[in-house]
This record gives structure tokens, C-alpha cells and sequence, in this order.
């Protein structure tokens, strides 16, 4: 079967450029994309969920084109991305003799991007890595930016370093396989996208989600628009001072409820908390008299239209009280005399970084949302 058509999303970081590539059967074609960039060895590092689906197919597309390849799984889930798996993972980068010129391929979700990036940023003072996502998660967000880290027992992504891919290959035939739940929950990062800055892009989402989910081109489609969104912010904001700000829409709000829900993904996971933040963000923007009502209301028919929640009462096991949706927010970001930063939205595909909004404000909006008030 010939392969499917490929979209080209280049990230122009100059001496740091790389190539990510979307499409539906790309692991088949793995070997010479990866092969090009001259390594003679790659460790694939996956979870054991993963593993078991492609990492032989992948190994074997490395193998083909003369590449030593070996396999190195991890437990799955977000407790792996801690000092331990990072040193069992550096360890295998080492056992299998990855030398400078070699390569480190990440093939699963944000965790094992996460980790397997921060090992390689370390190992030997930095190996090249390729990524190739194999979540919704991953392929819209964390495979773009160069993030990687680990856990710390003081809070999430604490330790950990910039490390651009050499080449990120986005499969979109992998998500077949992806828990539903979890494929909801990448899509509102890619809604996410169009809520920031990309209001055609948000109208296309409305009449082509399904198509997302079915695995249509739409799917690709989407994947691309998302990596040119997060590349065109990061190429402007690499370190995340400025600009970059504005992909958190919706995070401060969705990293609360994350934290009160103890980051159990039988509770929440990180897009659902995202989903329901994204609907915070334009209704407290409607209520401080920024935003249309009509518009709040398209973002949270539109998310609830895929199945996600929208609303803190869709929290399984309650969200807590206002004062502890406080705390929560009160952890995530700095407290300044008073107020915090916000990322609303004037409507959609208008938002701005608003410093300064009151925790009053906050305080009051939050209650109208309980029903405290
Ligand atoms: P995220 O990208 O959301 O951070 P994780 O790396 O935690 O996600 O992956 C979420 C879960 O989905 C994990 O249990 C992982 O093993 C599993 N998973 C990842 N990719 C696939 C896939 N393509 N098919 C099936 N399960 C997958
Ligand atoms: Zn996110």
C-alpha cells in the first residue's frame, strides 16, 4: 500500500531546526527518515503498553536500514517520569553503548517523550533523540518545544531540561490503538489552538472532529495545524518568558483541578482538566465583561459535543470548595499583591495574557461555578 500523503511541520529553532512529519503509516516508512540523520545505533525507549503494539516494527524498520536497534520499556503511567526510571533509563542508553552520534527514540506518550528526552539530554551531556508520539497528548503538544523532565516530591516537570528532537515522526495510525479517554483528552489541547489565536481553526474543528477521532485525514489534518500553532509560539518564545504563556490557556484552572484530584487519571486526566479549564477561562472572561456569552457557550457545546467534561460538578469525587480550588491555583502560580495572571479571551481565537486579575475576582467567579455563592 503506498503511503499516505505526509504534511512537513518544520520548527525553525536555527542551529536547533528539525523537521516534524504527520501522517497515517509513517512507522512502516521510519528507517530513512531516521537513518538520515547518520546515527549507526538507536535505543527505542517505550512503556509496556506500548511496546508490545509497535516498538518491533520500529525496531525493524531501524534494523533494515543497518541500524543497531534495541528496546527498552518502562512501566506506564505518570509515576514513571521520577529519579528512579531515569536512572534505569540512562543506564540503559549506556548499556547499549549510544554513543554521541547516536540516537535516543522515544516511542510513546508524554511520559516516555518526557523521560526519554531528559535522559538524552543528560547522557554523555546530551545525546540526539527522536520522537515518535503515540498519543494525541504527545503529538499536539509535548513532542513540540523541547520540554523535558521528570517529577520531583516538590511537583511536576521540577527537574528536567531544553532539549530539542532531531526529528519528530507523528504517526497517526498509532492513535487507533489509544483508550478513548485519552484521545478525548489530547483533543482539547488541540481545540486549545484555535481558542488561542485561530478562530477558523476552532469553526474547523466543530465540523470535522468526528473525522479526528475516526482516524480520517482530518486527523492528520489536525495533528499538523497543531504542531504549526505550538511551533509558530515556541519558535517566538523557546525558553517560555513571553509568549509561550498564552498555550496555558485554560491550564491554570485545569492544573488546579489536577492537583486536587491528586493527579489520579481514574479521576482526571491532564486534558480532561484541560477541557473543563478552557470553559473557566471563557466563562470568567464572560464575567468580567471581556468576552460574548455566545462565545463561552460554543466552546463548551463543542467540547461536550466530543464527550468531555466542561464543568468543575463533572469531576468524579467532587472538585473540592472555592478556598481549595484557591489553594490549588495558589500553588501553580505567584500570588502578586493580591492578584494573578490570567489567560482570557476577548472571544474566540482572542486570547491575552491579563496580570493583574484579583483573587476576589477569581473568588467570586468560583462560587457562581459551585453554586457556593
Ligand atoms: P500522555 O501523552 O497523555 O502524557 P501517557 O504517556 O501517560 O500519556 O500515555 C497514556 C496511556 O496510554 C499510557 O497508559 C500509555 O501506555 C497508553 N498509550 C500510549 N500510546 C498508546 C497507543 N498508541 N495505543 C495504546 N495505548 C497507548
Ligand atoms: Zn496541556
Amino acid at each position: 500500500m503506498p503511503e499516505a500523503p505526509v504534511i512537513t511541520v518544520p520548527v525553525p529553532l536555527g542551529d536547533r531546526a528539525y523537521d516534524i512529519f504527520v501522517g497515517r503509516g509513517l512507522l512502516a516508512g521510519a528507517g530513512p527518515r531516521i537513518a538520515a540523520l547518520g546515527a549507526r545505533a538507536a535505543i527505542i525507549i517505550t512503556d509496556e503498553n506500548v511496546g508490545p503494539l509497535y516498538a518491533d516494527a520500529l525496531a525493524e524498520a531501524l534494523q533494515r536500514q543497518g541500524l543497531r536497534a534495541t528496546t527498552f520499556a518502562v512501566t506506564p503511567g505518570e509515576a514513571t517520569k521520577s529519579y528512579a526510571s531515569l536512572e534505569k533509563v540512562c543506564d540503559a542508553v549506556l548499556a547499549a553503548k549510544i554513543e554521541r552520534g547516536d540516537l535516543v527514540v522515544a516511542l510513546g506518550g508524554g511520559v516516555v517523550g518526557d523521560l526519554a528526552g531528559f535522559a538524552a539530554a543528560v547522557v554523555r551531556r546530551g545525546v540526539r533523540f527522536v520522537q515518535v508520539p503515540t498519543t494525541l497528548l504527545a503529538q499536539v503538544d509535548s513532542s513540540v518545544g523541547g520540554k523535558t523532565g521528570i517529577n520531583s516530591r516538590y511537583g511536576k516537570n521540577l527537574v528536567g531540561a531544553f532539549h530539542q528532537p532531531s526529528l519528530v515522526l507523528a504517526d497517526t495510525a498509532l492513535l487507533d490503538t489509544l483508550p478513548i479517554r485519552e484521545m478525548r483528552a489530547g483533543y482539547a489541547e488541540v481545540v486549545k489552538y484555535g481558542l488561542i489565536d485561530d478562530a477558523r481553526f476552532f469553526d474547523w474543528c466543530e465540523a470535522n472532529w468526528r473525522g479526528v477521532f475516526s482516524g480520517g485525514l482530518e486527523r492528520d489534518e489536525a495533528v499538523a495545524q497543531s504542531c504549526r500553532a505550538k511551533a509558530a509560539v515556541v519558535v517566538r518564545d523557546e525558553r517560555e518568558d513571553g509568549d509561550r504563556a498564552l498555550l496555558n490557556l485554560g491550564h491554570t484552572f485545569g492544573h488546579a483541578l489536577e492537583r486536587i484530584t491528586r493527579y489520579d487519571s481514574a479521576r482526571l486526566v491532564h486534558g480532561e482538566g484541560v477541557a473543563i479549564g478552557l470553559c473557566l477561562a471563557f466563562r470568567f472572561s464572560v464575567s468580567l465583561g471581556l468576552c460574548p456569552a455566545a462565545d463561552a457557550e460554543r466552546v463548551e457545546a463543542h467540547l461536550a459535543a466530543t464527550g468531555l467534561p466542561t464543568r468543575l460538578s463533572h469531576v468524579p469525587g467532587g472538585c473540592g470548595s472555592v478556598d481549595d480550588l484557591l489553594d490549588a491555583m495558589a500553588q501553580d502560580k505567584k500570588v502578586k499583591g493580591g492578584a494573578l495572571t490570567f489567560i482570557l479571551a476577548r472571544g474566540i481565537g482572542q486570547s491575552f495574557i491579563a496580570p493583574g486579575i484579583a483573587v476576589e475576582k477569581v473568588r467570586s467567579f468560583l462560587a457562581s461555578e459551585t453554586g457556593e455563592a
